[in-house]
């Protein structure tokens, strides 16, 4: 027989091979789900009793022959009669491409999946491609053949008796990387490698005890054995039901994914749902320490165990994104641009359903288990911190959930959920406006001498360092009633958390302004601002301090990029805090000789720099050579 495919387009197929060029390789994806299907119908004939002959290996092969140029996929599957051919592959399946192509010819964004070109994707790498098929129905094989043209023929092939389906290419010339094993080898891992029906290719070597030499010692040798390669794990471990795996098993399949990754996760969550949508897979929880990682492509997504991408944004929130593994939905739909998926009605169910179980697993880590003195939840939180701060950031439902199990860490290093947090700091840390003061601290060694103050005072003292810190600490101030954060080292540690009681100050109005000018003169203005102010007697002489807003702000414009701009600008600004009921400061006023009030000045000023860190260099050589000399 010929016929004639029934198309409008004359050129369908110079069409097919442009349109996709560069996703050529998705055809043997295609190609072999096809034949994944029709293995698997076959299984579902014979266990309803339709079919009751022997399956025998159902094993798939994917074949290169070098010589001849051709790929070949073969099944033992229900293979197809006349009937079928003419009309699953004549007119059903043709007729989808025609649909696809129309599809994708208006689009101008990347359609994620490209489902749905199904066995005429053969003819983006081919010259040719013919089918030999018998069907398990007691009928004469058939040989389809069509050659990239609306032309093609079929006749009944007499050689052919096994059950199942050939598909053969005839690779064209400018596609013949498909016809090296390499190519083939790593695609089949690509999209192959958790379909349910094995698929064979080439030969891989394998290390077995030889049957007939032995070494010295009587023991057999170790020798190399050639054995064909399974490229897939047929029965990948999301499939399987969560009670019936170990930890080990879960760590074991997070390797076989990411074969790359040698840090263990640190605990997962096993996704299975079937309605009202259906959704498996398993998402990891990875150290995630110093810095969002910027290498997202760590979630796969598939579709009855197809592989389909690995870029799943509009798929999952951000911040799941941080997360590592697999999501399998059939439910989500894989041949539409991305901006529709993120209105699709589907998509935006499986999104919150999988937020809401990571939510629920949190919550439930961080309980505290009888008789435990530690949650699990505190043992790992320093190495998911930033994932929840990234979701509380991010995603208004996710932020209220985590309310209730985010714990602030205080630079003792206990943990504290932020109620019993509050309770804790409450008496103590309320200012005269009523406002609860958190104390923090982004660096215990280097705000050290603040954070000692502080605790002097009977404050505590909150450890606050992750990269997103400052702008979580503003969502901290938005959703904690009547609070503020303050960093240790941003004022001095009376005017931390201002209550009432003020202390009086030892000089008067004139002399305070006599001093002024005095420091002023021996500072650098552009970086310091001098502030006198009446402290304890026993503070000392002269401190350091920068002003929570605006190092706040200039952090936050430093790691959003752009919007804020302005304050990324800023130059970085100090305030020279001078405590004028401190001896040392009568005496720089009532000195006479202005070179030793100089000397005396930098002294002060020297000193209060170094407990900040902030002397450095020339500086700080001049200052050991006059304490010395000082001494
Ligand atoms: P889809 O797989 O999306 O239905 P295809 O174009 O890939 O579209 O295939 C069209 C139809 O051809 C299939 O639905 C199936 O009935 C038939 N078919 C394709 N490949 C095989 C095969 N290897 N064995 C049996 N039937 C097949």
């Amino acid at each position: 027989m010929q016929g004639k495919l029934n198309v409008q387009t004359e050129n369908i197929f110079p069409v097919i091979k442009k349109f996709l060029y560069s996703d050529h390789e998705i055809f043997l994806r295609e190609l072999i789900s096809n034949a994944v299907d029709a293995t698997q119908k076959l299984k579902t004939l014979s266990t309803r009793g339709d079919f009751k002959g022997e399956l025998g290996d159902l094993t798939i092969d994917v074949k290169i022959d070098s010589k001849k140029k051709t790929l070949t996929v073969s099944d033992r599957g229900i293979g197809m009669t006349a009937d079928e051919v003419e009309k699953y592959i004549n007119q059903i399946a043709f007729s989808g491409v025609t649909d696809f192509m129309e599809k994708y010819k208006d689009s101008h964004e990347p359609l994620i999946g490209h489902f749905g070109l199904g066995f005429y994707s053969a003819f983006m790498v081919s010259d040719k491609v013919e089918i030999f098929t018998k069907s398990w129905k007691d009928e004469p094989a058939q040989h389809w053949s069509c050659e990239g043209n609306p032309e093609f023929t079929m006749e009944e092939d007499t050689k052919h008796t096994d059950r199942g389906t050939d598909i053969v290419l005839h690779i064209a010339d400018d596609c013949k990387e498909f016809l090296e094993e390499g190519t083939i080898l790593q695609l089949l891992k690509k999209y192959c490698r958790f379909m349910p029906v094995a698929i064979r290719f080439g030969e891989e070597s394998v290390w077995v005890d030889s049957e007939t030499d032995c070494d010295k010692d009587g023991k057999p040798k170790r020798v190399e054995k050639k054995q064909p390669r399974i490229i897939n794990d047929p029965e990948p471990a999301w499939k399987k039901s969560p009670s019936s795996l170990t930890d080990e098993d879960y760590k074991k399949f997070y390797h076989e994914l990411f074969p790359m990754n040698f840090e263990e996760p640190l605990f997962q969550i096993h996704l299975n749902v079937d309605y009202p949508f259906n959704l498996t897979g398993i998402l990891y929880f990875p150290k995630v320490r110093k810095t969002i990682d910027p290498n997202r492509n760590k979630i796969q997504l598939y579709c009855n165990q197809v592989f389909v991408t690995d870029q799943v944004e509009g798929v999952v929130p951000d911040y799941l994104m941080l997360l590592h593994g697999v999501l399998d939905s059939p439910d989500i739909p894989l041949n539409v641009s991305r901006s529709y998926l993120q209105s699709d009605g589907n998509v935006k169910k499986i999104s919150q359903h999988i937020s809401k179980k990571v939510a629920d697993k949190l919550e439930e880590m961080s309980k505290k288990k009888e008789g435990e003195e530690k949650s699990a939840f505190e043992e790992k939180w320093d190495d998911i911190k930033i994932f929840v701060q990234y979701g509380m950031l991010t995603d208004e439902k996710f932020c209220e959930r985590a309310m209730k199990f985010y714990l602030l860490k205080g630079v003792d290093g206990s943990y504290y959920t932020l109620d019993s947090y509050r309770e804790k700091i409450k008496a103590l840390q309320t200012d005269k406006d009523k406002t609860v003061c958190y104390l923090y601290a982004s660096d215990a060694e280097e705000e050290h001498a603040y954070i000692e103050k502080a605790k002097a005072k009977g404050y505590d003292v909150l450890l606050m360092d992750s990269p997103l810190e400052s702008h979580f600490i503003n969502l901290l101030e938005q959703k904690l009633e009547k609070s503020r954060f303050v960093r240790v080292d941003s004022d001095t540690v009376e005017k931390l958390i201002p209550h009432d009681d003020a202390i009086p100050e030892k000089l008067s109005k004139e002399e305070k302004e006599k001093l002024q000018p005095i420091i002023e003169g021996e500072v650098d203005k552009q970086k310091f601002t001098v502030q006198l102010e009446s402290l304890e007697e026993s503070d000392a002489p002269m401190q350091v301090t920068q002003s929570e807003f605006m190092r706040r702000y200039r952090e936050m414009a430093q790691t959003s990029g752009g919007g804020m701009g302005f304050y990324g600008e800023l130059p970085e600004s100090y305030n020279l805090v001078v405590n004028i009921n401190h001896p040392l400061i009568s005496r720089v006023l009532n000195e006479t000789d202005t070179e030793k009030q100089k000397e005396l000045v930098h002294q002060l000023t020297d000193l209060a720099l170094l407990a900040n860190g902030l002397l450095k260099g020339e500086a700080l050589s001049k200052f050991l050579k006059r304490s010395v000399e000082m001494i």
